[in-house]
């Protein structure tokens, strides 16, 4: 028998391929978006396949299928859209947990919780491993998607301790690739298409602030991992590349590789920005024998490639 999977979220970036890896593995998908960030156009190359069926679907109203394993992976990741709709953000975390938890209980299915480093806020240890409780602003700009998430960690754990369910939490760090949104509005995406338009590459702050950027690939190979442990493995569990950078190093790299005549400018720091951000991966190397494979340099040539057929 195939696995039934839904994958929450599926027409965005990080989702589609998801998607696309369960098919190849011979899973059938389920994939539910309401298209707030994503695209009909990231699944296409999807549409058609027989173990494929799309749904437009917002997960902040209840949902009623079948199925065996449950991706959550539906919000909205950038800070310029997650800010757009704040509530909206907020609900989609809790509510769409609330639902796709009560969806996992009904069908004792699986379900695992798209989280992220933002839940370490402005981190004050460095780097951060998941004993660390984070720094997190409640009432900032950024609030909504880091409040949001860590509620929705805080409900996956009271339904594995009140109902027994099985859950995985994977806290994702900043993650890259082929297939963002050029106007996505992360600094990868960003950087790249300024460089490809030799437009200048706008630098938020004095660009001493520092990100550790994974490869999609990897990521999605540490997903797919996570869902495959045994019911005890529950996390949390750090998963992105450590090797950290300055937002100005990036900046540097992007206008080497793209051979851009853009010039570097500053430009404000949105509020409660983190200062410095680079996951300890030790429990996803001891808990699930992975470590990232593709370096900034290689990921970073396969998204210009990318972001070349999109001018
Ligand atoms: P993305 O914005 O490309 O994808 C998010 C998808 O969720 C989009 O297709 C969007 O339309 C959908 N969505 C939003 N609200 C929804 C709702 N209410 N109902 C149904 N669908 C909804 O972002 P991404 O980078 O692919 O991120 C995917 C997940 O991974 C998100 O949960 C994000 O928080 C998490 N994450 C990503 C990163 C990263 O660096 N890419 C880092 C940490 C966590
Ligand atoms: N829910 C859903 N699909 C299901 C089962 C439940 O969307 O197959 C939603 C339902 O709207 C409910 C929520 O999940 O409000 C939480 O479900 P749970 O069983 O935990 O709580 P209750 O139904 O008691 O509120
Ligand atoms: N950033 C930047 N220029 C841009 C976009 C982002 O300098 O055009 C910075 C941003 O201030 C942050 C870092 O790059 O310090 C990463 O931003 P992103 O929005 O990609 O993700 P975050 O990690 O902040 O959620």
């Amino acid at each position: 028998m195939n696995r039934r999977i839904l994958v929450t979220g599926g027409a965005g970036f990080l989702g589609s391929h998801l998607c696309e890896r369960l098919l190849q593995r011979g899973d059938e998908v389920l994939c539910v978006d309401n298209y707030f960030t994503g695209t009909r156009r990231n699944v296409e190359r999807l549409i058609g396949h027989p173990r494929f069926e799309l749904m437009r679907h917002d997960v902040c109203f209840p949902l009623y299928v079948e199925v065996d394993e449950i991706y959550n992976l539906a919000c909205p990741a950038s800070p310029i859209h997650y800010q757009h709709d704040p509530v909206q953000t907020t609900k989609t975390s809790v509510h769409g947990a609330i639902n796709m938890l009560g969806l996992a209980k009904r069908t004792n299915a699986k379900i695992l919780q798209a989280s992220t480093s933002e839940v370490y806020g402005d981190p004050e240890v460095h780097p951060q491993t998941e004993g660390y409780w984070g720094n997190v602003n409640p009432i900032g700009i950024r609030s909504c998607y880091d409040e949001g998430k860590r509620c929705a960690e805080t409900l996956f754990f009271d339904y594995w301790r009140q109902h027994q369910l099985r859950i995985k939490v994977l806290r994702i760090f900043n993650t890259y690739g082929p297939s963002m949104h050029p106007n996505d509005g992360r600094v990868v995406s960003n950087f790249v298409m300024q460089a490809l338009q030799n437009q200048d590459i706008t630098i938020y702050g004095n660009g001493s602030q520092t990100r550790s950027f994974c490869y999609r690939d990897d990521l999605i190979d540490a997903m797919i991992l996570m869902m495959d442990t045994s019911d005890d493995v529950t996390g949390p569990i750090n998963v992105g590349n450590p090797n950290e950078f300055t937002i100005r190093e990036l900046a540097e790299i992007v206008i080497e590789l793209t051979g851009s005549s853009s010039k570097i400018i500053n430009v404000a720091l949105p509020q409660d920005d983190p200062t410095q951000r680079k996951p300890d991966i030790s429990k996803a190397t001891s808990e699930l024998s992975w470590a990232p494979k593709v370096q900034i340099k290689e990921g970073l040539v396969k998204t210009i490639e990318y972001f070349q057929t999109m001018l």
